[in-house]
Order: C-alpha cells, then sequence, then structure tokens
C-alpha cells in the first residue's frame, strides 16, 4: 500500500521525480551510463547544475538581480558556520526561534559575538517574537523561516540596515515572498526540494569579500561562485533529483501555484485541529507554519487508539520532534491535499468513537 508520508525530513518527493531519477541511475539521458558513474565535468551533468541553479534563481525570481545559486555540501549545518566564517567580522544579531537557530547561534559564536535581537524560548519556541529592532552595527541579522520543530513560520520579515540572512531549509519554493528581502538563503534539500545530501545556497554577492580573516577554500563563497559550484567532486544525484523537483514544480505552475494547494492543505489540518475536542494545536495561531503542523491529544488514554488508526490508515511520519512530543504532520510540497484529507478523516473519526 502506498503510504501518506508525513515525514518531516527527509521528506516525501513527487513521484514521477521518483521515476525519472531511478531510471537516471540506470541510464541517464539515454547515454549507456548511469548519472552516478560518469563525471561530473561531462557535458550531460555540467548541463544538470546549471539547470538548478538557474531554476532556483528563476523560482525566487532573483535572476539578474545579483544573486547565485550555489549547490554545496554538509547540510544546513554546514550553512551555520559557514555564513559566520563568510560574514561575520565583528557582531552578528540572530533571532531565536528554536533548535536550529541555536545551532546557528553555537557556530556564529566561533567567529564573533552574537547578540540574540529577540527570542521565544520563554514559552518552548511556540510563537514568532515581533517586537525587537535590528542594531544598526551588525555584519547581519539571522533569522529561520520556518521552525520545523516547533511548527512556526515567520510571515513578515525584519527590516533594517544589514544584511539579512535565511535559513529556509524547510519552507523554501513554498510560498511567495519578496526573496529579494534577503541577501543569503540557505536549504538542505532533503526538506522541500531533493535528497539529503546537497544544500542549496542563494547569495547575493555583493555582500562577500568583506570580512578580513583567511578563509579555506572549500568554505568560501567567492571561490565556490567562480567554480561554478564544482570546487569539488558536487553530489551529483541530489543535485540531479533537486533539478527534477524544481522542473516538476516548474511545471505545475511555480511557487504561486503550489502555494494555493499548502495553504489549502493546512487550512484542512488546522481547521481539524481547532474543531475537533480530542486535538490541540501546539503553536501560536497566527505563528502557525503550513509545512509543519504541530498537534497533540488532549488525552493521552486516546494514543494507542489514535496511533493505531493512523497505522492502518497508511500515514507515515507523524510522531513529533523528541523535543516536543505530540505530533507533527509535515506537508511538503509533494505531499497530496488527499493524503491530508485521509489524516483529517481518521481524526474526526476519533471523535466519533470517543
Ligand atoms: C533540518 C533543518 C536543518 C538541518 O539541516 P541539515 O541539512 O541536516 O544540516 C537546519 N535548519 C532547519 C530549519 C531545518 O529544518
Amino acid at each position: 500500500m502506498k503510504k501518506h508520508n508525513f515525514s518531516a525530513g527527509p521528506c516525501i518527493l513527487p513521484q514521477e521525480v521518483m521515476m525519472k531519477a531511478s531510471e537516471a541511475v540506470l541510464d541517464f539521458n539515454g547515454s549507456g551510463l548511469s548519472l552516478i558513474e560518469i563525471s561530473h565535468r561531462s557535458k550531460d551533468f555540467v548541463a544538470v547544475m546549471e539547470n538548478a541553479r538557474s531554476l532556483a534563481l528563476d523560482h525566487l525570481g532573483l535572476k539578474g538581480k545579483g544573486y547565485q545559486a550555489l549547490f554545496l555540501h554538509g547540510g544546513a549545518s554546514m550553512q551555520f558556520l559557514m555564513v559566520a566564517y563568510n560574514l561575520l567580522e565583528k557582531k552578528a544579531g540572530y533571532l531565536n526561534t528554536g533548535t536550529w537557530s541555536n545551532n546557528a547561534i553555537k557556530e556564529a559564536k566561533l567567529f564573533g559575538d552574537v547578540v540574540e535581537v529577540a527570542s521565544s524560548k520563554d514559552k518552548g519556541y511556540n510563537y514568532i517574537p515581533k517586537d525587537f529592532s535590528v542594531p544598526n552595527d551588525l555584519d547581519y541579522l539571522h533569522i529561520t523561516s520556518n521552525n520545523t520543530i516547533y511548527g512556526t513560520q515567520m510571515k513578515s520579515f525584519p527590516k533594517g540596515n544589514v544584511p539579512l540572512i535565511c535559513d529556509m531549509s524547510s519552507d523554501i519554493f513554498s510560498r511567495q515572498l519578496d526573496f529579494s528581502q534577503f541577501d543569503l538563503i540557505y536549504a538542505g534539500a532533503q526538506k522541500n526540494m531533493g535528497p539529503a545530501g546537497t544544500t542549496l545556497v542563494v547569495v547575493k554577492e555583493d555582500i562577500l569579500g568583506k570580512v578580513t580573516r583567511k578563509i579555506p577554500s572549500i568554505l568560501n563563497y567567492q571561490l565556490q561562485i567562480e567554480k561554478e559550484s564544482m570546487f569539488n567532486t558536487p553530489a551529483v544525484f541530489p543535485i540531479y533529483v533537486s533539478m527534477l523537483t524544481l522542473e516538476w514544480l516548474q511545471n505545475i505552475g511555480g511557487i504561486p501555484a503550489i502555494e494555493k494547494i499548502n495553504n489549502k492543505k493546512a487550512q484542512l489540518l488546522y481547521s481539524e485541529i481547532d474543531l475537533n475536542p480530542m486535538f490541540k494545536g501546539y503553536a501560536k495561531k497566527e505563528d502557525r507554519s503550513i509545512m509543519n503542523a504541530t498537534f497533540n491529544l488532549t488525552e493521552n488514554k486516546l494514543k494507542e487508539e489514535f496511533e493505531g488508526m493512523c497505522k492502518e490508515g497508511g500515514i507515515n511520519g507523524l510522531n513529533g520532534h523528541r523535543s516536543v512530543g505530540g505530533y507533527r504532520a509535515s506537508m511538503y510540497n509533494a505531499l497530496s491535499l488527499e493524503s491530508v484529507g485521509v489524516l483529517v478523516d481518521i481524526m474526526s473519526e476519533l471523535e466519533r468513537k470517543g
């Protein structure tokens, strides 16, 4: 039976992308060779890299605006330090909205002073802090647009006179935004774009080259740009699959089209959480994420029954992160409205039975 995959990451990818990716592993472009056994400098793979980089900028509306797209190693976690390595001279600001922000802060402290401009730690990170000011003397301000673990999402973004850096790992390509308000965006592929193993970095070139420290080659954005994202052997398979996903997104109408579906999915699930007395949401309503919905049972004694029903219905990956508990339904781009419908039906059946 096909599962309804609500996993937080690595996560569901479009079925047609899976089909094309598996074909390319056996025979890439009818070449008689596998995608994963040819040179990354071959004409065919260079075309993949160029296409993936170009599609990323296209979707974000950043073509011709001074940005470069890179596919790098090391996950979003590598960007926690790479951002600071390349951009932090004296002092950086961080908005603390959860585990991932904290990890980013920890790495940045190795390179300079870090000020937490605001934090939602006081309430278990169930909301997004809004009333804070951005000091003018920061090298940059770092934010996390979607907090995968807590199910909160930023709906508006701080305005300031310093470069804005955004960890967009779990909601990139999911909603329309003015992406030019960010100077650097990064995202581990495995949440909404492809398999684990590559990270998309979109950077405005004019913020680079300003720190005085020496930067190791592989961690240097400027060098990665110069080498067209092929300083060393790139993660050929994850990049290829990311390219296929970006093509899939383009074919269904791009971010505007997927945003409509994502909103429908989120509305369907959140209205069930709100109307069904068996469930309660975790995140503050106004800050709820359209990607990751966090919720719990109002009575723990229904746990076994609910989880049994989910299992029977083919629901996968619903367990909340260990730091929050309860449940988390991740509704990334490739998850269908139908899958959310199946979950919602189970939730309302639990109410009828209860
Ligand atoms: C998953 C996640 C990360 C960590 O990604 P890795 O690629 O595993 O390093 C960082 N930030 C956010 C918002 C995430 O959801």
